[in-house]
């Protein structure tokens, strides 16, 4: 469906947001003083797909292998540039006061990065006049007409892909061990700022998280039924209630019956 667009400047989408953004980014947010969390996820992986399960080898792509109990599972990790109210990198006449270095998600939005996702208008901030714009957003073959956009999509992607690694060692050499149930939520870990660059910096190195482990994981829900199947499939399960200290919370997308 071809989708027209134009940005207004309103500025929304520089506003109390969770910025996705790849290792280097994260680095450099931390650096100039800026705020991360590192929100994850984790889906059961007993055996992979099929190879013709696109959307399934998508997430094999930018997630890494773990274990949960007795049963193998892909963790997702993303980093999540942090901020209440407007970005500290926006200037009073609303422009980006790093737009040369800016985040790549900030060079793609309203575009959306995973292939599988058609882009949903109602869930953008965007104002309605945006989208009632001349300009062309997305051709009718789902391409994006900006090549600039469409150039930091693929580069996201990539970026996705190769920190994978990276973010296995993050979690090691910070402990980090829970992530909510994919598709039903996240478990968010705040890390102190010095700890977590420290972290990042180091898990560059591909030796750095040797006698870390990727191991012992706990998938988070706030729902019964889907506890009593975790554990029914032999991984280690925490309810959500009991998640909410040492920096550590639980984002649930769909409403708890477990409380
Ligand atoms: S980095 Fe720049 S473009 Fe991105 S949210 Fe902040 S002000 Fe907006
Ligand atoms: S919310 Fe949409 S229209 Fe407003 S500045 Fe961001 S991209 Fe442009």
């Amino acid at each position: 469906m071809t989708i027209h667009f134009s940005c207004t400047m309103c500025g929304r989408c520089c506003n109390g947001l969770r910025l996705p953004v790849s290792v280097d980014e994260a680095m450099a947010w931390l650096r100039d003083g800026g705020d991360v969390q590192v929100f994850c996820e984790a889906i059961p992986w007993p055996e992979d797909p099929a190879a013709d399960n696109r959307p399934a080898w998508y997430k094999h792509r930018r997630s890494f292998p773990a274990t949960s109990g007795s049963l193998p599972v892909r963790v997702i990790v993303s980093l999540m540039a942090t901020f209440e109210g407007p970005c500290p990198n926006l200037q009073p006449d609303l422009r980006c006061g790093i737009y040369e270095r800016r985040p790549r998600t900030c060079r793609v939005y309203p575009a959306e990065v995973n292939p599988f996702f058609q882009l949903d208008r109602a869930g953008k901030l965007c104002p309605p006049e945006a989208w009632q714009a001349e300009g062309l957003l997305q051709n009718d073959d789902g391409e994006w007409s900006d090549p600039e956009m469409a150039q930091a999509v693929v580069r996201m992607r990539e970026a996705d892909a190769r920190d994978a690694q990276v973010k296995a060692r993050v979690c090691a050499l910070l402990g980090i061990t829970m992530g909510g149930l994919s598709n039903e939520g996240v478990v968010v870990h705040a890390s102190e700022r010095g700890r977590l660059l420290a972290a990042l910096e180091s898990a560059l190195d591909a030796d750095s998280a040797v006698g870390g482990t990727n191991a012992g994981w706990s998938i988070v829900s706030n729902r019964k039924a889907t506890l009593e199947l975790l554990r029914s499939a032999g991984t280690v399960s925490t309810g959500a209630s009991e998640v909410g200290s040492n920096g550590i919370s639980y984002m649930g997308f769909l409403a708890s019956d477990a409380e």
